[in-house]
C-alpha cells in the first residue's frame, strides 16, 4: 500500500514523486515507455555532446531554472533565442490582453462575457476579422506567435482566442521577454536525475490500464498484470492520453468529453549537427529564431494557414553549446507543416527533404551534417504529439474545469493543466505543486 502512485514518469510525475517523498510519503511511479522523461529526452551523440530530442530550453528566473541549477547542479548556457518581442508591435492585441481581468488563474475561470465572446471564435478569426491590426502584425500573429506557443502547436484556425488571450496576458505582461537557456548535457536529464533520487525505481515499459477505487483506496493495474494500492493517484499524462485508461467508477461526463476534445499538437523536432557553425559566416541564421517577416531573423517561416506551401521547416534555431566545437541546429516542423514531413515515409526521404530546404537558404554545406536526429512526437504512442494540447473553441467553456477536478482520490497533473506556462517545463513544476498541495495540504509554492 502506497501513499501515492504516480502514473507517468515525465517531468511532472518525477518532480511530484520527488517532492512527495521529501515529505515522507511512500511513492511508486509507473511508466509506459522504456525510459523516464516523457516529452523530455536527452540523447548522447558523442563523448562531449548531448541533444534534446524533446524540450530543450528553459526561461531564466523560474522554478525550473532553480531545480536545474540549484537542486540538480546542472550547467546552463544562454541561448540566443529571442522570445516574444514582435507581438509588442501589435497594439490592438496588446490592448486586448491588457484589458483581460487580473487574477484569472485558469482560462476556464475567465468572466462569462470573455468566455462567451472569445472562446467562441478561433484565433485566426479574431486576427483577420476583429483585430484591426496592420497586415505585418496579422502575419506575425498568425505565422508565429499563435502557432507554436499557447495552443499546440495548432493551426490558429482551430484554437480558441480566449486561451490565447489568457496565455499571452500572463507571458507578456507579467513575465516579459526573459532570457532562455540550454542545459549542458540536455534538459532531458532532469526527470532522469529526479527518478534516480527516488527510493523506489520507476517501473518502466508497463502502462497503467485500470484505476479502480473502493472506500477511498485506489487499485492501479498495469498491462503486465501488476497491481498497486494507494491512498492517492496522480495521473501525470495529458488529458487525451489519460482517457485511454479505464476508470472504475467511471469518469464524469465532463472529463470524458474533455479527454476527447483536447488534442495534442503536431511537431517534429530535428537536431542537425555540423562540423562547424558555417551558417554564421554565410550571413544565414544569426542564432536567433525568427521568420523572414520579422526584423530580427533571416529564416523563412511558412504560413500555417497555407499548408500547400512547399517548405516544411517552421523555424530553425542555433542550439550550439558554446563549449562545443561542432555546430548544432534545431529545426521545428509545426502544425500543418508536419503533415508534409510525415508524408515522406522513410527516414532517408525526410532527411533529404529537410537538408535540401536548409541548403536553399545556406548553400550546399547544409547537405553534409555529421548527425541527424528526428524527434517524431505525434508518432510516439505514449505522447501522441507535443508540445502541448490545444484548447479548440468552446472546449474551455463547456468542459474546461474538468482538467483540474479530482476524480475521487485521482488528481490530474500535467504541463497542460497548470496555471502558468502551459506546454513548458515550467508548467510541469506548477502543475505538480498544485496537486501536492491538494494531497498534503502543504503549499510548497511559497
Ligand atoms: C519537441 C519538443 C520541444 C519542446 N520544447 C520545449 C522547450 O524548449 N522548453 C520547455 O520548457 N518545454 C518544451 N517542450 C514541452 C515539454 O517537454 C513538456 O511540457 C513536458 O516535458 C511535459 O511533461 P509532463 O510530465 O507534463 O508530460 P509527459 O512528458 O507527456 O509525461 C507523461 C508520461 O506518462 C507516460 N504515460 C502515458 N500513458 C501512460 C500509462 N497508461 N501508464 C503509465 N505511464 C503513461 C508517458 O509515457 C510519459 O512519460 C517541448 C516538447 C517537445 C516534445
Amino acid at each position: 500500500m502506497f501513499d501515492v502512485v504516480v502514473v507517468g514518469a515525465g517531468l511532472t510525475g518525477t518532480y511530484a514523486a520527488w517532492q512527495l517523498e521529501k515529505k515522507g510519503m511512500s511513492v511508486q511511479v509507473l511508466e509506459s515507455m522504456d525510459r523516464v522523461g516523457g516529452r523530455l529526452f536527452a540523447k548522447q551523440i558523442s563523448s562531449t555532446q548531448s541533444i534534446d530530442i524533446g524540450g530543450g530550453w528553459i526561461p531564466g528566473g523560474t522554478k525550473i531554472e532553480k531545480l536545474v541549477t540549484e537542486d540538480l547542479n546542472l550547467e546552463t548556457f544562454r541561448s540566443d533565442i529571442q522570445k516574444y518581442p514582435d507581438v509588442w508591435k501589435c497594439p490592438n492585441f496588446l490592448q486586448l490582453i491588457s484589458e483581460f481581468p487580473e487574477g484569472v488563474k485558469y482560462p476556464f475561470e475567465a468572466p462569462k462575457e470573455w468566455l462567451n465572446k472569445y472562446d467562441n471564435m478561433t484565433a485566426s478569426y479574431w486576427v483577420q476579422h476583429e483585430s484591426g491590426e496592420n497586415e505585418e502584425c496579422k502575419n506575425d500573429l498568425l505565422q508565429f506567435w499563435f502557432v507554436g506557443r499557447a495552443d499546440g502547436p495548432y493551426r490558429p484556425d482551430s484554437v480558441s482566442m480566449l486561451n490565447q488571450i489568457w496565455y499571452w496576458r500572463y507571458l507578456l505582461i507579467e513575465v516579459g521577454g526573459k532570457d532562455y537557456y540550454g542545459i549542458r548535457g540536455g534538459l532531458g536529464q532532469v526527470p532522469v536525475l529526479l527518478a534516480q533520487k527516488l527510493k523506489r525505481p520507476v517501473r518502466l515499459s508497463d502502462p497503467v490500464t485500470i484505476i479502480s477505487q473502493t472506500n477511498g483506496i485506489a487499485t492501479i493495474a498495469t498491462l503486465k498484470g501488476k497491481s498497486y494500492k494507494a491512498n492517492h493517484v496522480i495521473v501525470s499524462t495529458s488529458a487525451y492520453i489519460s482517457g485511454r485508461i479505464t476508470y472504475e467508477p467511471p469518469l464524469s461526463w465532463k472529463r470524458n468529453q474533455l479527454n476527447q476534445n483536447k488534442p495534442l499538437g503536431t511537431v517534429a523536432k530535428i537536431n542537425i549537427q555540423y562540423l562547424n557553425k558555417f551558417w554564421l559566416d554565410n550571413g544565414g541564421l544569426s542564432g536567433k529564431e525568427g521568420c523572414d517577416t520579422t526584423e530580427y531573423g533571416q529564416w523563412s517561416c511558412v504560413t500555417p494557414e497555407n499548408p500547400e506551401e512547399e517548405n516544411m521547416l517552421t523555424l530553425c534555431i542555433d542550439a550550439t553549446d558554446p563549449n562545443s566545437e561542432n555546430g548544432l541546429i534545431v529545426c521545428l516542423i509545426e502544425a500543418s507543416q508536419y503533415d508534409l514531413f510525415a508524408a515522406r515515409e522513410s527516414l532517408e526521404e525526410r532527411k533529404e527533404a529537410v537538408l535540401q530546404e536548409l541548403a536553399t537558404k545556406w548553400g550546399d554545406e547544409a547537405l553534409d551534417p555529421i548527425h541527424f536526429e528526428v524527434g517524431d512526437w505525434p508518432a510516439n504512442p505514449s505522447t501522441q504529439g507535443c508540445y502541448n494540447s490545444a484548447w479548440p473553441p468552446n472546449v474551455l467553456t463547456r468542459f474546461g474545469s474538468a482538467i483540474i477536478e479530482p476524480h475521487g482520490v485521482i488528481q490530474w497533473a500535467n504541463t497542460e493543466n497548470t496555471p502558468y506556462f502551459p506546454g513548458e517545463t515550467e508548467g510541469c513544476i506548477y502543475a505538480a505543486e498544485e496537486v501536492i498541495k491538494n494531497i498534503t495540504g502543504v503549499d510548497i509554492m511559497k
